[in-house]
């Protein structure tokens, strides 16, 4: 049986050209790049050329960009290293409550010591007013972090427009761009953002490796104690293969971004056109249009996501119902309550992502087969009036 992906933004594919670039960094370029022999120069030259390319992607510098283990790791770098070097200045944090776990569950740590944390609300579609970030700031207030993207609904946050208000009332802001990163444009001063988070396994890049963008002049402290790797900010022997990797895949991406980003847009929207036609009960979750161009997440009615995703599985196709990291909890996704969905409605969701390797056939197979799947649950569940 043919199988078809339609879940991207748990994860990608890492492209062969990508996987090529690396192989020689796992036994021809062995060296740790922290050695001074010409082992561990050849390592140390291929990091600073991804560093270099990292750091043109996002229009900053290459001193600003530092490797990480992945998304977690930048967001959790982010959040405790500003929260422990600022916290003489406040104790205030500002953070979304549609945030991924990586940003939240360091912001409920950082309460639990003392730390006051304002969670902004979300409207219906997704989206953060800025003003009432504006509203609350305080000469307390330390951070702002707001994600680019969700990676549930895959809402666009203006997050330029928050930027230029945290930095007129002089807090950092800090950003996750794990989804958006190699899909819409990221560049940090478009953005006026002094942090951002990526993660390469979500733009074709290895999984296990990520970076954190510092705007030069950030007071952080470090997270990972021990040797002084990245200039003294990380410690840990660099993960050669997997920061080339994450450096070439977005060498890749650069070139093609508007022209992936429309040809995904076309296989979205023929998908969100079409589910509503062949399906009653059923709504949109998120923005119509201020959604990245891979995401569509649906919720329908009197049945629960979970029976869609595998009844869609049996046939061949991957989909998910939210965020990968909390697939195996029975709680509703935090970010679909936020929407203000009841529990009910909120577990009968069904999240639908498309990249690089997705063909228009993928998507008239899946729009062929879902409408029976959900008349099939339908019918069984108790729920179902007809
Ligand atoms: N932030 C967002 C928005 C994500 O979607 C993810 C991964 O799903 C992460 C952070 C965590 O990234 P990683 O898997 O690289 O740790």
């Amino acid at each position: 049986m043919e199988r078809v992906y339609f879940d991207y933004a748990a994860t990608a594919p890492t492209d062969p050209r990508v996987i090529e670039a690396m192989k020689p960094y796992f036994f021809d370029y062995f060296g740790n790049p922290s050695s001074l022999h010409s082992f561990g120069q050849e390592a140390r030259q291929a990091i600073e050329n991804s560093r270099a390319s990292v750091a043109q992607f996002l229009g900053a510098k290459p001193e600003e960009i530092m490797f990480t283990s992945g998304g977690t790791e930048s967001d959790n770098t982010a959040l405790f290293g500003l929260a422990q070097a600022l916290e003489p200045k406040g104790n205030h944090i500002i953070i979304s409550n549609i945030e991924h776990h990586a940003v939240l569950e360091p912001a409920k740590i950082l309460e639990k010591s003392g730390f006051s944390v304002s969670y902004i609300p979300v409207d219906k579609q997704g989206i953060i007013d800025p003003q009432a970030i504006k509203k609350i700031i305080s000469p307390k207030t330390i951070i702002i972090s707001i994600m680019h993207a969700n990676n549930e609904i895959g809402t666009i946050q203006p997050i330029a427009e928050i930027g230029a208000i945290a930095r007129e009332k002089g807090v950092i802001f800090h950003t996750d761009a794990v989804q958006t990163v190699g899909h819409i444009p990221t560049k940090v001063d478009d953005l006026k953002v002094d942090l951002l988070s990526l993660s390469a396994h979500k733009f074709y890049g290895p999984k296990g490796v990520g970076a954190l963008y510092i705007r030069k002049g950030t007071r952080i402290s470090r997270f990972l104690h021990g040797g002084d790797q990245e200039a003294g900010k990380r410690a840990s022997t660099h993960n050669t293969p997997g920061i080339v990797g994450l450096g070439e895949a977005l060498n890749l991406c650069s070139p093609f971004l508007e022209k992936e980003a429309k040809e995904q847009t076309v296989l979205r929207d023929k998908i969100i056109k079409t589910i509503p036609e062949k399906i009653p009960d059923c709504f949109l979750n998120g923005h119509p249009s201020k959604r990245l161009p891979n995401n569509v997440n649906f919720s329908f009615k009197y049945i629960e996501g979970e029976s869609i995703i595998l009844n869609l599985d049996i046939l061949g196709i991957a989909a998910s119902t939210g965020s990968a990291c909390t697939s195996s909890s029975l709680e509703p996704s935090h970010v679909l309550l936020a929407l203000g969905l009841t529990h009910e409605l909120a577990h009968g969701s069904l999240r639908l992502t498309i990249g690089r390797w997705s063909k228009i056939k993928d998507v008239d197979y899946l729009l062929e087969q879902l409408p029976a799947i959900i008349e099939k649950l339908r019918k069984m569940s108790p729920l179902y009036p007809g």
